[in-house]
C-alpha cells in the first residue's frame, strides 16, 4: 500500500510553519508548497507575477483567491505532488478551503491531515521581529505584523473550524526546540497512521 501524506501546516505568522513544514516535507520525501514562497521568489526575479503581487505582500494583505489558487492548483498537477505534498500558507481563508477542496476533489483526493501550530501571540510578535532584523524581510514592519496577525485571526484562524469539523486537525504546541516540535508533529501523524516512511 503507497502511504500518502496531504498535509497542511497552518499557524500565525512567527510561528515556525515554514522552517517546520519543510522538516516535515523532508522526512516524508514529498513536496513543500508555500504561497508564501512562490510570491517573494518572483518578487526576487522580477517577474510578471512578481511585479503584481509586490504592493499587496508589502502591505501585509492577501493576494487574490483566483490567482493563489491558480498557482497551488497548477502545483499541486505536478508529478512530484501526486503521493503527497505539504501545503504551507494556503488555504488561508473560508474560500480558499472551497477552492482546494474543488481542486483535491477533481482528482478524488482530499487532505490527511492538518496542523494547526499554536504559538502565544507575543511570542510570534517576537520572532517575527527577529526575523525582520535577520533577513532583512520588508513584510515585518511593526505595522504590517500587526495588520497579517490581524488578518490571521480573522480569516485564517475560521478554516480551522472547518478542517475540526472533519476530524483532521492536531493542534501542536509550537515552543520548544525545532527537534521538539517535529517529533510533535511526527507523533501526531504517526497517531492517525501517516507514518514517516522506514529509512533504506
Ligand atoms: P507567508 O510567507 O505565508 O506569510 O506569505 C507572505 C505573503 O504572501 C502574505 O502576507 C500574502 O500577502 C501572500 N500570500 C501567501 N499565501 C497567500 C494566500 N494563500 N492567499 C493570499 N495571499 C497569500
Amino acid at each position: 500500500m503507497t502511504q500518502t501524506a496531504r498535509l497542511l501546516i497552518v499557524g500565525p505568522q512567527g510561528s515556525g510553519k515554514g522552517t517546520q513544514g519543510a522538516r516535515i516535507a523532508d522526512a516524508f520525501g514529498i513536496p513543500a508548497v508555500s504561497t508564501g514562497d512562490v510570491f517573494r521568489a518572483n518578487i526576487a526575479a522580477g517577474t510578471p507575477l512578481g511585479e503584481q503581487v509586490k504592493a499587496i505582500t508589502a502591505a501585509g494583505n492577501l493576494v487574490s483567491d483566483e490567482l493563489t489558487g491558480q498557482i497551488v492548483r497548477d502545483r499541486l498537477a505536478q508529478p512530484d505532488a501526486a503521493e503527497g505534498f505539504l501545503l504551507d500558507g494556503y488555504p488561508r481563508n473560508l474560500q480558499q478551503v472551497r477552492d482546494l477542496d474543488g481542486f483535491l476533489a477533481e482528482h478524488g483526493r482530499q487532505l490527511d491531515a492538518v496542523i494547526e501550530l499554536s504559538v502565544p501571540r507575543d511570542e510570534s510578535i517576537a520572532r517575527l521581529a527577529l526575523r525582520a532584523a535577520e533577513q532583512g524581510r520588508t513584510d515585518d514592519t511593526d505595522e504590517v505584523i500587526a495588520k497579517r496577525l490581524a488578518i490571521y485571526e480573522n480569516e485564517t484562524a475560521p478554516i480551522l473550524d472547518v478542517y475540526r469539523g472533519r476530524g483532521i486537525v492536531d493542534r501542536i504546541d509550537g515552543v520548544g526546540t525545532l527537534d521538539e516540535i517535529t517529533e510533535r508533529i511526527m507523533a501526531a501523524l504517526a497517531a492517525r497512521g501517516i507514518a514517516r516512511p522506514a529509512a533504506v
